[in-house]
């Protein structure tokens, strides 16, 4: 089983590497009609089908209901998905059919995981990430700036930072302002299952309930809400908010919090 994540994680780094050089080519352009247009896709709106790609046709089929920042994300992890046919003159769907194929998985599951980062490699293009990187040292404002610079959510940019963060766990969640757990995101599978939506409201004692300044990093302890906090063990957190998007971001396990000064926190 080792060796098959292994194989499987190494065919997404090259699928991401080479996605990135293929975008370095484009300029890092955003404008995804721009790039869709350079490879002679078409592109149709539809209010009933979900959004995908259909390699037959040179087709990307984008569902016109979801918001704008949703759907920069879709469209660039569509095309991702015809990416993944066309780079290399298709040497990664054929790699992707012999490991599926290998190992008795679907390939359109095998796809559909590369094509999750791929998606956000497009979205959040890397020297964006290596800018943030140096100039800010903290989480919850590198992923702030991510997503005002691509326009992209706030789940988006922290799972971005996950995903290029393999030596550390980076996991946190996304609340709305009435608390509600709006998304995750993470590097550790186990972690990223967490729960989300309507019905997944902080209670309002909890720490991470507590009006947090229009962008400024809070350093804090508090415990990991639901599940992940059986023991109710304060960790070490960082969180910055967004009044204009009404979401804070959350990042737990903040290592960089450890000897910051802390926001004083409303008494628990
Ligand atoms: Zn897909």
């Amino acid at each position: 089983m080792k060796s098959e994540s292994f194989e499987i994680a190494a065919l997404e780094d090259e699928f991401q590497d080479a996605l990135s050089r293929w975008h370095a080519e484009q300029g890092y352009q955003l404008d995804f009609m721009a790039l869709a247009q350079a490879r002679g896709i078409e592109v149709i709106e539809s209010e009933t089908a979900p959004s995908l790609y259909i390699h037959a046709k040179r087709r990307i089929v984008l569902n016109s209901g979801e918001g704008v920042r949703r759907q920069r994300h879709t469209r660039m992890h569509e095309l991702s998905h015809h990416l993944l046919y066309e780079l290399d003159e298709g040497a990664f769907v054929q790699r992707v059919e012999r490991l599926a194929h290998a190992r008795a998985r679907a390939a359109k599951d095998l796809m559909e995981q590369l094509c999750k980062r791929g998606g956000r490699e497009l979205a959040v293009p890397r020297p964006f990430v290596n800018d943030v990187f140096l100039r800010c040292p903290d989480d919850a404002e590198r992923a702030m700036k991510l997503a005002i610079r691509c326009k992209v959510s706030l789940a988006l940019a922290g799972q971005r930072i996950a995903d290029l963060e393999r030596s550390r766990a980076v996991w946190g969640v996304v609340l709305s302002k009435s608390g509600i757990v709006v998304d995750c995101f993470g590097n550790d599978v186990k972690n990223a299952k967490y729960k989300t939506g309507v019905g997944h409201q902080l209670p309002y004692i909890h720490a991470l309930r507590q009006p947090f300044t229009h962008m400024r990093l809070e350093f804090f302890r508090a415990p990991i809400p639901f599940k992940f906090s059986k023991k109710q063990m304060p960790r070490h957190m960082q969180a910055m908010a967004d009044e204009l998007r009404g979401q804070t971001i959350v990042f737990f396990n903040s290592r960089a919090a450890v000897g910051r000064a802390m926001t004083p926190l409303f008494e628990l």
